[in-house]
């Protein structure tokens, strides 16, 4: 088969070293009858012995002559080709009754739009296994004080438990990317979970506290500041987006809900 000239467009680069596929796929630890998605399965580092250790397995590719090469190699009984943008994908649509196991060496460009668009399937997913960047997952698990605390950390923890696995050097790929990457394991936490009243008030709290990092939170969210109640909340005053828990991010969007279901006239 000819060789494939790897796309950077497509974020391509191919992993080479065994070494550490082998320690991905004993993360994961397939069974035969798991339903897994692959995103990106490229030339088939972790496709091969996923499909050796699986009955059935799906992958989800934009590239077209990697999706035909994917085709050409298996069978349909074995591997399902998705031919599609992962942003597009709906993952409800793949999960049907069982959940999901979703594993991936993801295109490092789409990194935080991807776990963005897979977090409204949480609830079908099983685990998540994913090769990102290591800055992402380092911001991904990182906890408040630290000046890796950002939106991602705080969306994404309130949606999982999330454990950094090991490091993976740019000499495990071809090419080799200019970062370090790592790997992650993430498990959607469970449906008794603590939720906040108003998810999408939640996220705009998030995302406006985070906009101006460096600024206090209580100037941050100007707007609102004046129906909070920090003491209450146990939040100091002179607080910084980076400083609050997830939990106290749930509480202030709850505090804000509460209050603008109670002062809206009947
Ligand atoms: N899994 C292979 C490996 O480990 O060697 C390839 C990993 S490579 C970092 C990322 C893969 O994702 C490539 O095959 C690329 O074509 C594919 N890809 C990039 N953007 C995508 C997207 N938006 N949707 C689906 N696949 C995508």
């Amino acid at each position: 088969m000819a060789q494939h000239q790897a796309r950077k467009r497509f974020g391509q680069n191919f992993l080479v070293d065994q070494a550490i596929i082998d320690s991905i796929v004993a993360a994961i630890a397939p069974a035969r009858g798991d339903r897994i998605v692959e995103i990106g399965p490229g030339l088939s580092a972790l496709t091969v012995p996923l499909l050796a250790a699986l009955d059935h397995l799906t992958v989800i590719e934009i590239d077209r002559d990697l999706a035909a090469r994917l085709r050409n190699r298996y069978s349909a009984e074995r591997l399902t080709v998705v031919e599609a943008d992962v942003l597009t994908v709906d993952f409800s649509m793949l999960a049907q009754d069982s959940g999901l196991r979703v594993v991936g060496n993801l295109p490092y460009n789409i990194s935080s739009p991807l776990l963005f668009h897979l977090a409204q399937y949480a609830d079908r997913v099983v685990d998540q296994h994913f090769m990102l960047q290591r800055e992402v997952i380092d911001r991904m698990v990182a906890e408040p004080g630290s000046s890796d605390y950002s939106r991602l950390s705080v969306m994404l923890q309130s949606r999982y438990a999330m454990e950094k696995l090991f490091d993976v050097p740019p000499e495990s790929f071809d090419p080799p990317p200019r970062v370090v990457s790592a790997v992650v394991r993430m498990v959607p936490l469970p449906q008794d979970r603590p939720r906040p009243l108003d998810q999408a008030l939640f996220e705009q709290v998030v995302i406006k506290a985070f906009g101006q990092r460096r600024k206090m939170l209580r100037r941050s969210l100007s707007d609102w500041s004046g129906q909070i109640d920090w003491q209450g909340l146990d939040i100091p005053e002179t607080a910084r987006a980076e400083d609050v828990s997830v939990t106290q991010y749930m509480a202030l969007a709850d505090a804000l809900f509460s209050q603008r279901t109670s002062s809206t006239p009947r």
